[in-house]
């Protein structure tokens, strides 16, 4: 069973965890995206541990968190200017940078392509702990392949806990939801996953339009983690567009024969029957992210019949969430 540290310091005593990372074995830790579950990313054995405790296919590659530029160049066989200008600007953050891996790179993490995901992670203690640990540290999220990701540790699955040497709790992520990953090998530049960042906001940094987000049926996909259900609670989410009447869209979905229905909402309603717990979500993106999967998370332990989101406006600004919703919607 995992050993635990509650962080709450300034400088907390990391040397265990530390030293599990430097061993090979995995830690559960804090970032401002989501918890991740991170090895030594130089270390095929401990990485393939990642793969074994989460169930994640192994065509489906790793992000490598990073101390610092420095420590990034070195797993990249070249850095071309828009690295430079996007990781001084938006590094440490949720930023991921897709570039044409090093020799230093084991297969294992990037699944056999020959590209990998780098980002230096903004919280505190991610960043201590891969200063410390002194290797990159490979860390998808600390959830079972295609579930919820956790943002704090009560959300965390037994079996990932089984998996861990440690687990470093520094309370709820501050973001909510997984870090935008933006592939520097395209001409231009493509976002591969909308998060954290905005695209417009890396697309103004870049002088381009990022905006129309991940390219979608290529075969093979170029980014694998793109065409999987995904970020899903374990009951089944409906999605419905937004300003519906909640009556009308449960009678238009026959929906009226579950018992238990959840309906997430930007716009607030009445409850159309007493059975329906209505769930009023932020009307502001981050806040909506930084609540998502917790609210998620909660309502699938209440083991609901179904989960009815109103999707929030199709505009740029709400693309990470839209993209979380629609791959929780998939079955
Ligand atoms: P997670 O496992 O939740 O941290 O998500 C990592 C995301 O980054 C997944 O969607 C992966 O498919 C994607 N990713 C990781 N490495 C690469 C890479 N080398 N090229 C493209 N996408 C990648
Ligand atoms: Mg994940």
């Amino acid at each position: 069973m995992a050993n635990r540290i509650t962080v709450d310091g300034t400088t907390p005593d990391l040397d265990g965890p530390a030293e599990a990372i430097r061993n090979g074995q995995l830690v559960v830790f804090p970032t401002e995206t989501v918890y991740g579950l991170g090895a030594n990313a130089l270390d095929s054995a401990a990485v393939q541990r990642i793969f074994q405790a989460k169930g994640r296919p192994a065509s489906n590659p790793l992000i490598v968190h990073v101390a610092d530029i420095d420590q990034a160049r070195r797993l990249a066989v070249h850095w071309p200017e828009t690295a430079q200008l996007l990781t001084e600007r938006f590094w440490p953050g949720p930023l991921t940078i897709v570039l044409r891996k090093s020799s230093y790179v084991p297969n294992a993490v990037t699944a056999g392509g020959a590209t990998v995901a780098l980002r230096c992670p903004g919280h505190s203690v991610a960043l201590q702990l891969v200063r410390e640990s002194g290797v990159p540290i490979a860390a998808p999220s600390a959830n079972l392949s295609g579930y919820l990701s956790p943002t704090q540790v009560a959300h965390l699955a037994p079996e990932i806990v089984a998996a861990a040497a440690w687990i470093v709790d520094g309370g709820p992520c501050h973001g909510g939801i997984e870090s935008t990953v933006l592939d520097l090998e395209s001409n231009p530049p493509a976002i591969l996953r909308h998060g954290l960042i905005r695209s417009k906001v890396l697309g103004e940094a870049l002088g381009i339009d990022l905006q129309h987000g991940p390219p979608r049926n290529e075969d093979p996909p170029r980014s694998p983690g793109l065409l999987l259900r995904h970020y899903a609670p374990s009951c089944p989410v409906a999605l419905v567009e937004s300003g519906t009447d909640p009556d009308a869209v449960l009678d238009r979905m026959s929906l009226h024969r579950y018992s238990k229905v959840a309906y997430l909402m930007v716009h607030r309603a009445e409850a159309p029957q007493p059975a329906i717990r209505l769930v009023a979500m932020p009307d502001n993106p981050e806040l909506y992210a930084r609540v998502l999967y917790d609210t998620l998370h909660q309502i699938d332990a209440e083991r609901f019949d179904v989960i009815v989101v109103e999707m929030p406006p199709d505009t740029s600004e709400w693309n990470a969430i839209r993209d979380r919703l629609q791959r929780a919607s998939i079955r």
